[in-house]
């Protein structure tokens, strides 16, 4: 197993989707590759940040605004503005 290869073995190897032997030669590679080590490591605080984050609830009122903001949108402007129209 060199470099390239567990770089490009990186993400499955995260994702636990290599087989046996080769989670072995690259767990054997990341402990004796500096760089590798590094890069695995980055890569794995990556993941942890997302998950932090994903887990955070929205701030208080988000919700409420998205919906407003499409309800805005969606409707037209001059509506209810009283304005004649081409009927009248
Ligand atoms: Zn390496």
């Amino acid at each position: 197993m060199d470099c390239i290869k567990v770089s490009q073995n990186l993400y499955d190897y995260l994702d636990g989707e290599v087989g046996p032997f080769r989670h072995q030669a690259i767990a054997r590679h990341l402990h004796a590759c500096a760089a590798c080590s590094a890069g695995y490591t980055f890569e794995v605080q990556v993941r942890q940040t997302l998950l932090e984050k994903c887990r955070d609830e929205p701030p208080p009122g988000l919700r409420a605004r998205i919906l407003d903001a499409l309800e805005a949108a969606a409707t037209p402007p001059d509506l209810d503005a009283g304005s004649p129209g081409p009927l009248a």
